[in-house]
């Protein structure tokens, strides 16, 4: 029986094979995995994914199935090789399986991969490419110039290494990605116009009365706190607006809103430049200044 550390050691070295694009190979570690160890869930995903015949890849999934009956990638994955309807339920929860929360939590879990295989690359001999895989011809559905076999894990269609994206689940087409993401923004087309109607009076009135102060040069130094407390709050209170909701594009829009803020409060100054007075520069200090660093606070907030 295999033991627990060289088990996960394999699988480190799998997906760490695989992610350099030595598909065959990482195909035959995944074997030897479920071969040594036939009740590892990972091991089964791993052939269920790269294994280029379709009856080997339902057979892995049906192990993956047998191990763990609610399995949303083996669910997605079976009903797509059989071309049967996946429930959106199963869908999401596979999706929920690469969001981009998730997806930033692997750089630790793959730095862990990277020394185990440094650790135990010596007594690790390189599995041989297993020649039977060679035959088969797969194109990348988005390069069908590029051979490959590595295939998206949820929609099952071929995918080049340069395409693919490597999650802490398995490979994933670009489109996949994007839904996943979509499932993540949650905002309304109404949401965009809520944050523009909340940002845009806020900022400009926020303008105005920079417009009002002017630029000492004690309130040079205040507007760096300013600027950044201006910002927050404009952004929580666009936040709270829009219910929380997360825009791909919503930070973008409060921040843009902020800038125009900013160019309302640099106007007198700009105005003053195009009829030729230098001395307007001085007055573009502290618009300038509140701008960068509100803008930048408004879109933190709002992300
Ligand atoms: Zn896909
Ligand atoms: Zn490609």
């Amino acid at each position: 029986m295999i033991s627990e550390p060289r088990l996960r050691t394999l699988l480190a070295q799998a997906s760490k094979t695989a992610e350099n694009g030595k598909l065959a190979a990482a195909l035959t570690l995944y074997q030897q995995i479920v071969e040594e160890a036939p009740n590892e869930v990972e091991g089964w995903l791993g052939v269920a994914q790269l294994n280029p015949d379709p009856r080997k890849r339902e057979e892995a999934y049906e192990r993956v199935l047998a191990l763990e009956p609610e399995n949303p990638l083996a669910l997605v994955g079976l009903a797509t090789l059989r071309g049967e309807p996946v429930s959106e339920e199963v869908r999401l929860a596979a999706a929920a399986l690469v969001t981009p929360v998730k997806a930033e939590e692997s750089p630790t879990k793959e730095q862990e991969a990277e020394e185990l295989v440094a650790e135990t690359a010596v007594d690790l001999p390189f599995p041989p490419v297993d020649p039977r895989h060679d035959h088969v011809e797969l194109t990348c559905y988005r390069h069908p110039s590029r051979k490959t076999g590595l295939r998206c894990y949820t929609c099952d269609k071929p995918i080049c290494t340069q395409c693919a994206k490597k999650t802490p689940v398995g490979y994933r087409c670009p489109e996949c990605i994007r839904e996943a993401e979509d499932a993540f923004f949650n905002a309304t087309p109404l949401d965009y116009v809520v944050a523009l109607l909340v940002s845009l009076p806020l900022s400009l009135l926020v303008g105005f009365l920079l417009s009002l102060i002017g630029g000492g040069f004690f309130f040079i130094l205040l507007i760096f706190f300013i600027g950044g407390a201006v910002g927050s709050l404009i952004g929580r209170l666009t936040k709270q607006a829009v219910g929380r909701r997360r825009g791909r594009y919503l930070p973008h829009l409060v921040a843009a809103s902020v800038v125009i803020g900013g160019l309302f409060a640099a106007a007198p100054a700009l105005i003053g430049l195009l009829f030729g007075s230098l001395g307007s520069l001085f007055g573009l200090i502290v618009p300038g200044i509140y701008t960068f660093i509100a803008s930048s606070a408004a879109f933190y907030q709002m992300k």
